[in-house]
């Protein structure tokens, strides 16, 4: 399966995803860095480069999310999968304080926190300044 993905695929992808990072809703125009097309399932976990397994997703969440899909929560043998994008609906594993720091709703919410490093100082600032825009959905 090729990882490449064409311009055309690159615009679908940022454009439903209304140019935030579909993990930590941080907005492309207001972003510090370039984002990136995060492969849901990586390829070498056997996922397509098609538009059901594609996120937009900023740097710092895809590089620190990588090819993983899951972590263990806590002390426990629990391996809890990530957030995904296309199946998921993010309201129910996520909510926001009036600083920018994300919060887990769910298991899945907690082990994507974790993993992708939502809490990011940067992103912190960055969903701040979208919150004094208004522009924090
Ligand atoms: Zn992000």
């Amino acid at each position: 399966m090729s990882r490449y993905i064409s311009d055309i695929l690159r615009d679908f992808v940022a454009n439903r995803a209304s140019y935030k990072c579909e993990y930590c809703r941080v907005d492309a125009q207001n972003s510090f860095f370039a984002f990136h097309i995060d492969h849901i399932i990586s390829v070498k976990h056997g996922g397509k480069t098609s538009p059901e397994n594609l996120a937009y997703s900023c740097q710092i969440c895809n590089l620190n999310k990588g090819s993983d899909i899951a972590t263990f929560l806590g002390n426990t043998d629990n391996l809890v999968r990530f957030f995904n994008p296309r199946t998921d609906i993010w309201n129910e594993h996520f909510s926001i304080d009036e600083i920018g720091l994300l919060e887990a709703i769910t298991d899945i919410g907690a082990a994507t926190i974790k993993i992708l490093d939502l809490n990011h100082p940067e992103s912190i600032i960055e969903r701040q300044e979208m919150i004094r825009l208004g522009l924090f959905f």
